[in-house]
């Protein structure tokens, strides 16, 4: 995800953009994202979800921090994993946002790790929330979002890992993969519409409330959360900030 604090980034003192122009460009490039996913021809996404032909052969790998770094979820998914256990999401690492009084500000949540960096709901290599999982989880390894490769050219990202693990050249039939395509594009489309949701709520609950982004104090606050103080984070989920206290519980 784009952050806001990177629009910030080697900029000069007189090239400096306010706040709102900053989460107006970042909007801009989000809906222009969502026109190009919804004009994406479906055969191009259902020839490669055939050519690749991906087949899980239960190693579980992408269930982890090493892998995949976060399980981001969208607003319905929040519902369902609450109700598998309240205490398993935290804010989505990243955080776009920070005001001058330390608070920071994030698109919404993303499932808790376990020690060993693995998802809270895997045991033995099995998933305890397989009917309820995620929807990205359901989708896996199949997306398609723009990305920069390693040059820095910005182009569509459809799979994730490829030949890092599992099964390839399954037979899947022309039904399946013609659903896939299509719960990819819904999966990426409600993505972009929580993040411009977000940014919208952020602009105007900045400028209320009088708020400004300051680099400095989020260098500074970070720097109390890595060595295992205590952050405010607003998560934003269902249209509204839910007010998170988090610490990183670093042993120094
Ligand atoms: S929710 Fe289940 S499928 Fe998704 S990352 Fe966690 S263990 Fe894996």
């Amino acid at each position: 995800m784009l952050l806001i604090r990177t629009i910030y980034a080697g900029m000069h003192t007189q090239e400096l953009i306010t706040l709102s122009k900053a989460i107006d460009i970042q909007m801009e490039s989000a809906a222009e994202e969502l026109k190009a996913l919804q004009a994406y021809p479906d055969e191009e996404l259902i020839a490669i979800i055939k050519e690749v032909g991906f087949k899980c052969d239960l190693c579980a790998r992408c269930c982890t921090q090493e892998f995949n770094d976060h399980v981001f979820l969208l607003d319905e998914d929040l519902k369902s994993v609450r109700e598998a256990d309240p205490n398993a999401v935290e804010p989505a690492p990243y955080y776009e946002l920070c005001d001058q009084h330390g608070n920071f500000y994030v698109s919404g949540y993303a499932l808790k790790t376990q020690k060993d960096g693995s998802c809270i709901f895997l045991r033995e290599k099995r998933c305890t929330i397989y009917d309820r999982r995620p929807f990205i989880c359901r989708l896996y390894p199949y997306m398609l979002h723009m990305e920069a490769d390693e040059k820095g050219n910005i182009g569509w990202r459809q799979i994730s890992g490829l030949d890092l693990h599992g099964c390839y050249h399954d037979d899947i039939s022309d039904e399946e993969c013609k659903t896939l395509a299509r719960e990819i594009k819904t999966y990426e489309q409600a993505f972009l519409v929580q993040k411009i949701a977000f940014l919208e709520k952020s602009k105007q609950h900045f400028e209320k409330n009088k708020l400004k982004y300051v680099q400095s104090v989020y260098d500074r606050e970070m720097r109390k959360f890595n060595k295992g103080g205590q952050i405010k984070v607003f998560v934003f989920f269902n249209g509204v900030f839910e007010d998170n206290n988090v610490g990183n519980n670093i042993s120094l």
